[in-house]
């Protein structure tokens, strides 16, 4: 099983997740067009997705979700479901039936965690054993406290149902994160409240501190991570 991230970011959420038979997607936030420009930089054809999943129907991760449904003639999957290999999860989010993802293939386990204020015990235990963790790193704290945003919406982002923080992400690998995964992957950066050098300055002292060997990836909007064998 492979996995990558398309896009992520504030304007657009797309990942992919596939076998040699069968591949899916994670939020429709690209068009099936960029999507499918994506899918063949890492040498996939879109005729080998057959399904997609949206973690909530916020604009960046479900814009598009109608058109992949009539154009890809894809089924698009809303909400908690259990499907064959793909499990979705509540996350802790201020939109109806927020959820994450836990995609298994034999042995190989993928967690999928965007949006969401904070992780709570049960979502823990839903990400224990991933091998590949898609994570939302969000925002700097204080760059957002200091930042440009409008004091209701700091308050919204910050909130236990808004986004998740390096500080937050810093402090779940440091506590709970486990050997079995080798690779973590951060995402939905905020362009204004962060950057990938805050983030990896937050995060790699924890991997290091508990002698972890995971590789560390920082996800963006504008081109697809490589494809990882989960
Ligand atoms: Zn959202
Ligand atoms: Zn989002």
């Amino acid at each position: 099983m492979k996995l990558s991230v398309l896009a992520s970011g504030s304007r657009a959420n797309c990942i992919y997740v596939g076998t040699e038979s069968a591949g899916f997607l994670f939020d429709a936030g690209l068009s099936p067009r960029q999507t499918e420009k994506r899918l063949r930089l890492l040498g996939l054809s879109r005729k080998h997705i057959v399904g997609m999943f949206i973690s909530h129907d916020h604009e960046d991760h479900a814009r598009h979700a109608g058109a992949f449904a009539k154009d890809w003639k894809i089924n698009v999957y809303y909400g908690i479901q259990e499907r064959s290999s793909i499990l979705s999860f509540p996350v802790s989010h201020d939109a109806i039936d927020s959820v994450g993802f836990r995609i298994h293939e034999g042995h190989q386990k993928a967690v999928i965690v965007l949006d969401t204020g904070c992780i709570t015990p049960s979502m823990a235990a839903h990400m224990a054993g991933a091998n590949v963790l898609v994570l939302e790193a969000n925002h700097h704290r204080e760059m957002l406290r200091v930042g440009p945003y409008p004091w209701d919406l700091k308050q919204r982002i910050l909130s236990r149902t808004g986004h998740l923080s390096n500080d937050a992400v810093a402090e779940y690998v440091g506590a709970e994160l486990e050997p079995s995964c080798h690779t973590l992957i951060l995402a939905h950066l905020s362009e204004a409240n962060n950057h990938p050098s805050l983030v990896r300055a937050a995060v790699l002292p924890m991997l290091l501190g508990k002698g972890l060997q995971t590789m560390l990836i920082v996800s963006g909007p504008d081109e697809p991570t490589e494809l990882i064998e989960v």
